[in-house]
């Protein structure tokens, strides 16, 4: 069996705690590896050896840094094949978008080539007389990142990439579910230049993150994952006087407005809200027609395409349109959720309980579910399911749909589909949500723009990548100097020449 370890000071290390998980193939249900699980020992001692490390590498001028980024980014090229294959041995996600997740990591690698322009600070000439003010971004030391399992490669490159580029030195726990990416990183990251120590992996699960959150060294945490989770990572960090910003769950709707094209409603639905079996935190899970009669004919539009879609093993190359679920536990919560609708009057549409796949029939695969005349009161519409189910809340009206979208606690992704740009307009400056799609079902923005939702889909007030990343990962110094006068009448300011 294939043993994950840690990668510290450039090496593989195994770990030392001797607890480990399983990391599954979704795709056959085997276990195909087990990943160490860090002490809070082992967490403090690669700590300590970041923060050594990071001195030097941020005295480094930031045009060489930069160039460390550049010249990963050309690695990340090079091996973009193999990365997906791990990606999607682990996570169970299509060869496809596994290339995608490293792709929209790397852009954000790309936007970190920019750090010398990023970090110039600001200058005051004569802010008073003979005084210039000038303000620096100091990296804030070494900062932390604790990713969840459903980007293995895109979340790490958004944590990792930023904090190293601005000087910092950084400490990666990936998800325990698909750690094999995230070392496959930090490998290209060593080739690419980067000082051993200035990165650092390590695995693990709830006692490495409590290691982190207690630990003194460490002066910024960045963690995307689940919103319980995202809400008790800010407040016990907070509580140790960190910098702290965490991106939690979703639960994105779609109102769909009379006036749409609806055969293009139908299809960006079907993407958004199966892809990547519905593991997405921009997924669409709820769709909100507004009129009985856009819900009857969108309905009839979604139900043979979603019949349609394949479901099958990454293995099949592009031949699949989603895979399987991570684990037998995702799988069951969603089965649970399914029937929970089912029990409390939902219209199951389109019915993917009895879903199998022939040779196999272990993998964590879920058939596609679409529920339709779900009503804001059942867990199916307020719990993120993070599985392929689409619910359909009917709305009587635009008002009713955007206040639907509204009450939700969750606001990280939102879209509306219609040909009226006054009540697209409406909808964009009036909805609480982070990110908002027009006619675009997953609106995530590029890397030079910055990516966060709202209520309950945040905790911390800076975005991910785009400029706030820098802001996050450097602490501003404000310097005020004066230098007495008069010092130059004694010096020669003739330059020199040759007689
Ligand atoms: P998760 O919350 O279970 O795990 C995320 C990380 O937290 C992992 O590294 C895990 O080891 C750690 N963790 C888990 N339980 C912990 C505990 N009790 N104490 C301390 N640490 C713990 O999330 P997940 O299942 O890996 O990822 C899916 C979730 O992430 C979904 O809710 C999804 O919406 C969200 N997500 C959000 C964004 C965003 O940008 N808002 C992006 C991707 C995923």
């Amino acid at each position: 069996m294939e043993q994950i370890g840690h990668w510290i000071n450039g090496k593989h290390v195994a770990g030392t705690s001797g607890r480990t998980a399983d990391v599954w193939n979704p795709a056959t249900g085997e276990v195909q590896a087990q990943v160490a699980l860090a002490s809070k020992a082992e967490l403090d001692a690669a700590v300590a050896d970041a923060a050594a490390a990071q001195p030097a590498w941020a005295a480094m001028n930031p045009q060489r840094r930069a160039r460390v980024m550049m010249k990963f980014v050309s690695l990340l090229h090079r091996d973009m094949d193999k990365l997906a294959e791990a990606l999607s041995r682990e996570h169970g996600k299509t060869i496809p978008d596994a290339k995608g997740d490293v792709q929209r990591g790397l852009e954000v690698v790309e936007f970190c080539i920019g750090a010398p322009h990023m970090l110039k600070g600001e200058f005051t000439d004569s802010a008073g007389p003979g005084i210039d003010m000038y303000s620096l971004r100091q990296p804030i030391g070494v900062a932390a990142g604790i990713t969840p399992f459903n980007f293995p490669a895109m979340i790490p490159m958004w944590k990792m990439a930023p904090a190293i580029v601005c000087g910092n030195a950084f400490i990666l726990k990936p998800s325990e579910r698909d750690p094999s990416v995230p070392m496959m990183l930090a490998e290209l990251m060593q080739e690419a230049g980067l000082p051993d120590g200035v990165l650092q992996v390590v695995n693990g699960d709830k006692d490495s993150v409590d290691a982190i959150l207690d630990n003194d060294t460490i002066s910024g945490i960045g963690f995307v994952g689940s919103t319980p989770i995202a809400q008790y990572i800010y407040e016990r960090g907070c509580a140790n006087g960190k910098r702290v910003q965490c991106f939690g769950g979703a639960k994105n709707h779609m109102i769909i407005m009379p006036d749409a094209d609806l055969d293009q409603a139908a299809d960006a639905l079907v993407g958004a809200g199966y892809g990547a079996a519905g593991e997405r935190c921009m997924a669409i899970s709820v769709a909100v027609p507004v009129g009985e009669e856009t819900a009857d004919r969108l309905i009839e539009k979604l139900v043979p395409k979603i019949e349609a879609l394949k479901v099958g093993p990454y293995t099949s190359g592009n031949d699949v349109d989603y895979g399987p679920v991570v684990t037998p536990m995702a799988k069951q919560n969603i089965e649970r959720l399914v029937q929970s609708g089912v029990d409390a009057g939902a219209e199951l549409v389109v019915d993917g309980r009895d879903f199998s796949l022939q040779g196999y029939e272990d993998g964590f695969f879920v058939g596609p579910h679409l529920f339709d005349r779900v009503t804001p009161d059942m867990e199916i519409y307020q719990k993120e399911i993070f599985g392929p189910v689409l619910s359909t809340v009917r709305a009587g009206s635009y008002e009713e749909a955007l206040k639907l979208a509204m009450d939700h606690e969750y606001g990280n992704g939102t879209a509306i589909f219609t040909r009226d740009g006054d009540a697209a307009r409406d909808f964009a400056n009036r909805i609480n949500v982070g990110m908002v799609g027009i006619n675009v079902p997953i609106p995530v923005p590029l890397a030079y723009h910055t990516f966060g939702g709202w209520k309950k889909s945040v905790f911390g007030d800076l975005n991910q990548h785009g400029p706030d990343a820098f802001r996050f990962y450097t602490k501003t110094k404000t310097v005020t100097s004066r230098w007495p006068s008069g010092i130059k009448e004694g010096g020669e300011f003739t330059i020199p020449v040759m007689e």
